[in-house]
């Protein structure tokens, strides 16, 4: 489709970063361009209308850059998952493995209760860890997973097969 074109035409491959071996998909061309940033955002904030979402929560980095435009475009809260240790309230926390080690995201206790339907946006679903661990947060704080929102999907990796459990049935929908 157009949009999907205008979207890839604005993704820099970067070879061997951050590590020799890795194509890395860089967005900073497509948040630069209005026509394009806008073209996703409002994609995004589509799939959290159809999805029933209540809530927005965007992982830290770049799922703020993309999450805080789609929750202000479908008229909802915006709710940060950060790395361990940057968050100032009382929070909920869960573990994941890295390839090499393991990393900690936290969100605040009080900012998702019983009854919200989260859609959760992030730039690039790589190995599904960082959606899963996620996933399981928002679960533990009481609320559901409306939906994961990607622009990119690497499909090689084979997250999204890694994501079922935790997405209960819940979409996926990489642009
Ligand atoms: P995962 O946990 O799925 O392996 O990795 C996904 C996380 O790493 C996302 O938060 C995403 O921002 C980041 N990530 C992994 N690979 C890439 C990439 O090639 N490009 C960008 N922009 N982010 C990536």
């Amino acid at each position: 489709t157009d949009i999907k074109e205008l979207l890839l035409s604005r993704i820099r491959d970067v070879a061997d970063y951050p590590e020799p071996g890795v194509m890395f998909k860089d967005i900073t061309p497509l948040l630069a361009d209005p026509a394009a940033f806008t073209a996703l955002t409002d994609a995004l904030a589509e799939i959290a209308d159809r999805t029933g979402a209540t809530k927005v929560v965007g992982l830290e980095a770049r799922g703020f850059i993309l999450g805080a435009p789609v929750a202000v475009r479908a008229g909802l809260g915006f709710i940060p998952v950060r790395k361990a240790g940057k968050l100032p309230g009382a929070t909920l926390a869960q573990a994941y493995d890295l390839e090499y080690g393991s990393a900690e995201i936290e969100v605040h206790a009080e900012d998702l209760t019983a009854g919200d339907r989260v859609l959760i946006v992030d730039d690039v679903l790589a190995t599904g860890g960082t959606a899963e661990a996620s996933a399981q947060l928002i679960r533990r704080a009481g609320a559901e997973v409306a939906g994961l929102a990607v622009l990119m999907e690497l499909g090689f990796l084979n997250g999204r097969t890694r994501l079922e459990p935790a997405l209960n049935g819940a979409p996926l929908e990489a642009l």
